[in-house]
């Protein structure tokens, strides 16, 4: 029987472990298939507080989980396939695994949204990416498109002008969502062409297992043209990843953890951190302060039942 266990191990979870684990409360931490979240899929991070000269997103994560293991927490690679909330205490399954638990701290975080494309499905990690900063070497000397128009989607296209040749940013407004700085930078950016009102029909070419080109499509037209190129970045916002907890908790109408009162959800003795119950702030730093919320949280919950 474990007092803790902590699902994901982003800055989220990991943040909640060295709290737990200074605690003494020994926390489990089930890394997720996505381990170290979404901050090991960045490169240079400029904006984490005692960074002066940033940080690498993945080491960034390793020196918090080495902080974590110094106090004791403990780490199990996988996915868990199934949670009972629905009495004390708490039953997760780990592959053959059955863990049992008083309270669970969930950083599970959120997932790279997909257009639902057949084509894109089959051409992921054959040119169409969700990472810019993971996969965009591999397009030097290539016109690429980025697809989306918030800060997400404006982040991957400036990225992208260090390799491409040129970044055509789709959208299906007229207008980018992304912050004004955002905005600025890439619309004062030669390399990258606003493609506006156009969403991608179709990812070229499955058959020949790389992308070739896009089949566009203009919304308020209705015409479709084809766009010559060699890479398809998806930037069109995240997903929180809370399939496992539907019905057992409260969900908002797009899917992220309800909390209350800290890091309280709707089961006492579950807590909620990061990108899967935060879909307005989504910073490293964020998370972070959250999950230390759910550790404490967890702490005084256990406190007061002895
Ligand atoms: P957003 O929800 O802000 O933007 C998603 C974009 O994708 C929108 O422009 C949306 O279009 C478009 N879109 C959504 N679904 C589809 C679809 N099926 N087909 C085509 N286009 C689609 O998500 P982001 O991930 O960009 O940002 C989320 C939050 O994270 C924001 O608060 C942002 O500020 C923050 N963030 C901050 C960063 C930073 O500070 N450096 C970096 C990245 C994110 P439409 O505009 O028409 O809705």
């Amino acid at each position: 029987m474990r007092d803790v266990v902590i699902i994901g191990s982003g800055c989220a979870g990991l943040t909640a472990a060295i709290y737990a684990a200074r605690a003494e409360l020994k926390p489990l931490v089930v890394r997720g298939h996505e381990a170290g979240g979404q901050l090991s899929l960045t490169t240079g991070v400029e904006n984490y507080p005692g960074f002066p000269k940033g940080v690498q997103g993945p080491e960034l994560i390793d020196l918090m989980q080495q902080q974590a293991s110094v106090f004791g927490a403990e780490f199990k690679e996988g996915d868990v396939s199934r949670v009972d909330l629905s009495r004390r205490p708490f039953t997760l399954e780990l592959g053959k695994e059955q863990i049992e638990t008083r309270t669970l701290i969930i950083a599970s975080g959120a997932s790279a949204k997909m257009l639902g494309l057949e084509s894109e499905r089959k051409l992921l990690g054959h040119g169409v990416s969700t990472c810019a900063t993971c996969d965009g070497f591999f397009h030097r000397g290539h016109e690429v498109a980025v697809v989306g128009g918030g800060d997400t989607a404006a982040e991957e296209a400036l990225f992208l002008t260090r390799y491409a040749t040129k970044v055509h940013l789709i959208h299906r407004r007229d207008q980018l969502r992304a912050s004004k700085i955002m905005q600025d930078r890439v619309l004062s950016n030669a390399k990258i062409k606003p493609v506006w009102n156009t969403v991608v029909a179709d990812v070229l070419d499955p058959a020949k297992g790389e992308v070739t080109g896009l089949r566009l499509r203009n919304v308020k037209s209705g015409e479709e043209s084809v766009s010559p190129l060699g890479g398809l970045f998806i930037g069109i916002g995240h997903q929180p990843n809370t399939s496992l907890f539907v019905g057992q908790l409260d969900l908002s109408s797009t899917g992220y953890i309800v909390t209350h009162d800290g890091s309280k959800t709707s089961v006492a003795g579950v807590f909620a951190a990061g990108d899967v119950q935060d879909h307005v702030y989504r910073q490293a730093i964020t998370a972070a302060g959250s999950g230390c919320m759910a550790a404490i949280d967890a702490e005084r919950f256990l406190e007061a039942e002895h």
